[in-house]
């Protein structure tokens, strides 16, 4: 038995590989194609639980999915849950109009967050603390806080990273992957996650 993770993006599968050591991972690619469920939630967990179960329901094979994106305090906490698609083109002109916005606001105060929701798990799995049970989905969520710096910095990461400058004084850009894991929302929801997997995959 497998843990179906529904992402179409590679990078995404292999970053769960480093975040989940000894649970056996497959991504969609391993099923026949099917079109994306359409992210309507009005939060993270609800686009997260969203995904995991349109997974679950056409594979019957446990499904994890995740939700993240940046919360910025000088955009009224946006753009959140549309972080993906704040503007159009690439991650670089997102950054721009990122900063842009931001201009040269004192309250620099940001955070990514990331909920991971899991279908298909069986409902007698005991859960340790900071887990919770919604629609069918065990949830963790993670969080890491910085601040939004004045220009980019680092060629590591993806998104938003070299311009989220962590309580060190580096970004999220500046640090390896191991590194990034270690403090970042994906990582905590990850570790938060795992036993619950190991049991289950008695990994
Ligand atoms: P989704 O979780 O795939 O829907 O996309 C979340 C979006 O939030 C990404 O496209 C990035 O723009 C941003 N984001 C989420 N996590 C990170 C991160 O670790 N670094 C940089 N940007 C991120």
């Amino acid at each position: 038995m497998r843990l179906l993770v529904a992402t179409g993006n590679a990078h995404k599968l292999s970053e769960f590989g480093e975040l989940l050591p000894g649970i056996p991972l497959v991504g969609l690619d391993a099923f026949p194609p099917a079109p994306e469920p359409v992210e309507d939630a009005p939060d993270f967990a609800g686009n997260a639980i969203l995904k995991a179960r349109a997974a679950f329901e056409r594979t019957g094979a446990p499904t994890l999915a995740d939700d993240s994106g940046i919360e910025v305090a000088a955009l009224g906490w946006g753009p959140g849950i549309h972080s993906a698609r704040y503007v159009p083109g690439t991650d670089a002109d997102r950054r721009a109009a990122l900063l842009r916005n931001v201009g040269d606001a004192e309250d620099r105060r940001a955070r990514f967050v990331c909920v991971i929701a899991v279908a298909g798990l069986p409902e007698g799995l005991p859960l340790p603390g900071g887990l919770e049970r919604r629609d069918g989905c065990v949830l963790a969520r993670g969080v890491v806080e910085g601040e939004i710096g004045f220009e980019e910095r680092g060629a590591n990461g993806f998104g938003y990273d070299p311009l989220f400058v962590l309580p060190s004084g580096r970004t999220t850009a500046e640090l390896s992957s191991e590194e990034k894991h270690a403090v970042s929302h994906r990582g905590r929801a990850a570790r938060a996650i795992l036993p619950v997997l190991r049991a289950h995959f008695g990994a």
